[in-house]
């Protein structure tokens, strides 16, 4: 009993951080769990459910078992040599400059990682970094650990033309809201192109308005381009650091788990100007300091194939896109017959869709201060088995309200899972109509 009292005495003040308040909670945490537990399809969280390219496994299997051991001991701190040498030549080739792989690339414990690193690095109290919305979740509370204030402008819809299906790019920026949100606080901007949950990639103009704000406000721009191979329909993803006064202020980060399917590998990479390099370093020394080695080497192998077939059909950059590309329109189909409008995404691997047509199924929730998609998606994965995520997740408080009306889908996955998937919908349209 004495030691009882002792430790309710010690816990009688809060044991969290300042920095911990307002950001406990997670989407995913819960989402994955409801996913977990319910769902026959899962086409929620981000990540493929078919296997990650041979010439990817065969690499690591050949950095396990192969002569040199010591792969299975720690390496250079900002990043395995030959990992950080061949992103160096693919950057080099990408953006049309010198690198030097020691101080303009460091590779961090996922892209997760390498963007945590850039707000506590870059970002200071009191500091305001603009964030783009609908927007990957993790912007907020990661600017909010490192003291700074997000300041939030949305994409707005415009209406589609005569009875067509949306596209992202119906999503733009006002520019003058935009420009409105620069001020003498602002530090950085948060860049996602190909967006998610949008699935937008940001066009030239688009791009170069951005730059311009950031050149005039002298604003750094850490661009998320996770999902740079991931372009549909021709279309072309532009690097924000190649235009015009960027390549100075603008960190881009990279993700081997999207590039390469294979998100549980957890490599994942910045690239920027040494200027703001040394200081992530400084970060990731004094919290992750290293990244698993022999992960690291498999993927330096295969950013080796690829800049060796740069272009040429056989690369994985080439065709993963051609295939993600099929099963974009398989569910835009499956989604559209059922009446769950799709807005067609020009890049990424998700795909956001309209279920305002579907208030009548979901169970109206006396007193609950639920978002209808919130209670949809729930209610979706327990009573259809179709696990999926609520745009509204990717909105921040203050304008979330406004955004209940759609939710995410993530199409990288099997054939035979979008089958299922269409399965259920179908289902569910006749049970509605009968
Ligand atoms: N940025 C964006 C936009 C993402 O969607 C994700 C993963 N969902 C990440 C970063 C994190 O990538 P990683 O798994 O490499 O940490």
């Amino acid at each position: 009993t004495f030691l009882s009292h002792s430790l309710q005495a010690k816990m009688s003040r809060p044991v969290q951080a300042r920095r911990l308040e307002r950001i406990d909670k997670n989407i995913w945490v819960e989402f994955v769990k409801l996913a977990a537990t319910y769902s026959k399809v899962n086409l929620g969280q981000g990540f493929p459910d078919f296997p990650a390219p041979g010439f990817l496994t065969e690499a690591l299997t050949r950095a396990l078992s192969g002569g040199n051991h010591m792969l299975h001991q720690y390496t250079r701190a900002f990043g395995h040599p030959p990992l950080v040498k061949v992103l160096a030549q693919f950057f080099e080739k990408l953006l049309g400059r010198d690198l030097d792989p020691m101080t303009n690339v460091m590779v961090a414990v996922g892209a997760y990682q390498a963007l945590f690193c850039c707000f506590q690095a870059l970002v200071d109290e009191g500091d305001e970094v603009i964030i783009i919305e609908p927007f990957f979740d993790c912007y907020e509370p990661m600017v909010k650990m490192a003291g700074g204030t997000p300041v939030f402008v949305p994409l707005r819809p415009n209406p589609p033309k005569d009875g067509k299906l949306m596209s992202s790019a119906d999503w733009q920026l006002d520019p003058a809201e935009l420009a409105s949100k620069f001020s003498e606080q602002t530090k950085a901007i948060v860049l996602n192109s190909p967006n998610n949950p949008l699935g937008k990639v940001f066009s030239r103009e688009e791009l170069g308005l951005i730059a311009e704000l950031c050149v005039k406000h002298d604003v750094l721009c850490i661009s998320d381009e996770v999902y740079e191979w991931l372009v549909y329909d021709g279309k072309q993803h532009i690097r924000i650091a190649s235009l015009q006064g960027m390549w100075d202020r603008t960190v881009i980060i990279g993700s081997a788990g999207k590039t390469f399917s294979a998100t549980g590998w957890k490599v994942g990479w910045a690239v920027g100007p040494d200027r703001l390099m040394q200081h992530l370093r400084t970060v990731h020394q004094n919290s992750v300091y290293h990244c698993a080695t022999i992960a690291q080497e498999a993927v330096a192998q295969g950013f080796q194939r690829e800049l060796m077939l740069y272009g040429k059909p056989e690369s994985y950059f080439v065709q993963l896109p051609k295939e993600l590309q099929q099963k974009r329109d398989w569910l835009v189909q499956s989604l559209d017959d059922v009446g769950m409008k799709p807005i067609i995404p020009e890049g990424t691997y998700f795909l956001v869709a309209d279920i305002s047509q579907f208030k009548s199924d979901v169970p109206d929730v006396p007193n609950s201060d639920e978002p209808y998609d919130y209670r949809f998606t729930k209610w979706m994965v327990k009573n259809k088995g179709l696990a999926a995520i609520p745009l509204s997740a990717f909105y921040s408080k203050a304008h979330k309200n406004n955004y209940t009306n759609f939710i995410r889908f993530c199409f990288a996955k099997e054939d035979a899972t979008l089958k299922a998937a269409n399965d259920i919908l179908q289902k569910w349209k006749q049970e509605k109509t009968s």
